[in-house]
């Protein structure tokens, strides 16, 4: 992995972005923000499953009266949506947003423009400037290619630069996963901005998991990207796990790394069942951990050399081996408290 694009740092709530600060992953709620208890109950359960930062949608008056409220209940930074209407983030600015979401170019008069600005320097309130293949101004650029959305982009900023306005977050989402890398591999070479990453209208939760993955790791991979985000049709609170995933997968944050054996005709318990019940109980530790689950003895032990703690399962006992070393055998029917053990073994052994 080559190392991070030293990007500028921008300040989001009391979330600091960019610079090398650890990447942020974020979500979006999708229930009218003025329907306030449920917009509550929303931020609160994505904030609970690993969201960083959440946008709303400001569609009103009424969703922007509400994020005053919003805002101080919630547990993480809010950021609103806006489209057009400037009176939305000057009221949204007013009612204590962290963040804006709009893109300067849709807001036709200078002196609108002009004013949201101002008032966001003033607040401290960062913009991101989010360009999506799919709603490029189709006079100027009938075709959504990488070069043409990081054009839309740098006239969007331009006109922030104009006001002396810098503290700016860019997005260069596509469906389509080769546009979107590309964009934003271009962009990086023109600007330090930092850079929030996701593939639109990634679909139901596998081809999500799938694409967004491949789009936003490559990404990951080369450096680039300071928040996340993985879009799933559904419930916001699924897309959590992926994106957790794919920072602990290329060991961006602390976490636990699950590995399970694919099974085979050796495989002797339930391999998955097991691996579930692990994750479950472990998913959430706080630490940079791999744990292996193993379907049979004949190849287990070789294949978790490399993992912290792995269980090798066997018809009536099982394995457990720490550190690539041979632990202890226990009795299938007791593995999960037997890895509690373990696992606590282990941590308490690498904290001395
Ligand atoms: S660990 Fe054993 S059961 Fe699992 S895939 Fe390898 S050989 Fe098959």
């Amino acid at each position: 992995m080559t190392s991070r694009q030293n990007t500028r740092v921008i300040q989001i709530g009391n979330q600091k972005i960019g610079g090398g600060n650890p990447i942020l992953i974020q979500s979006m709620t999708n229930i009218p923000a003025k329907k306030r208890n449920e917009s509550l109950i929303q931020i609160n359960s994505l904030a609970g499953s690993g969201a960083e930062l959440v946008r709303l949608a400001v569609l009103d008056m009424e969703d922007a009266q509400a994020i005053q409220e919003l805002s101080e209940k919630s547990p993480v930074p809010l950021i609103a949506d806006i489209h057009f209407d400037y009176r939305l983030a000057i009221e949204s600015l007013n009612r204590g947003i962290a963040g804006l979401r709009l893109n300067p170019g849709n807001i036709r008069e200078k002196d609108k423009v002009k004013h949201i600005v101002d008032l966001a320097a003033l607040k401290k309130v960062p913009i991101r400037i989010g360009v999506n293949a799919g709603s490029l101004d189709k006079t100027r650029y009938p075709h959504p290619t990488a070069a043409n959305m990081v054009k839309s982009a740098l006239e969007h900023i331009q006109i922030l630069e104009e006001i002396g306005f810098y503290e700016i977050k860019v997005s260069l989402k596509s469906s389509d996963i080769r546009t979107m890398i590309e964009a934003n591999r271009l962009f990086s070479q023109e600007r330090d901005y930092p850079l929030h990453l996701g593939v639109t209208e990634a679909g139901t939760l596998i081809s999500s998991a799938v694409r967004s993955s491949i789009g936003i790791g490559t990404l990951l991979l080369e450096g680039l990207g300071d928040t996340l985000r993985v879009s799933v049709s559904g419930d916001p609170v699924k897309e959590l796990k992926i994106a957790k995933e794919i920072l602990i997968s290329l060991k961006l944050r602390k976490g636990v790394l699950f590995i399970a054996c694919p099974t085979c005709g050796r495989t002797v318990v339930d391999t998955e069942k097991i691996a579930l019940e692990l994750e479950e109980e472990f998913g959430n530790l706080d630490e940079k951990l791999t744990i292996a689950v193993m379907g049979c003895v004949v190849n287990g032990p070789g294949e978790a050399k490399e993992a912290d703690i792995a269980l090798i399962g066997g018809e009536k006992e099982s394995l457990i081996y720490l550190g690539g070393s041979f632990y202890k055998k226990i009795p299938t029917s007791k593995i999960l408290a037997e890895m509690k053990e373990a696992v606590s073994v282990f941590l308490n052994k690498r904290e001395k």
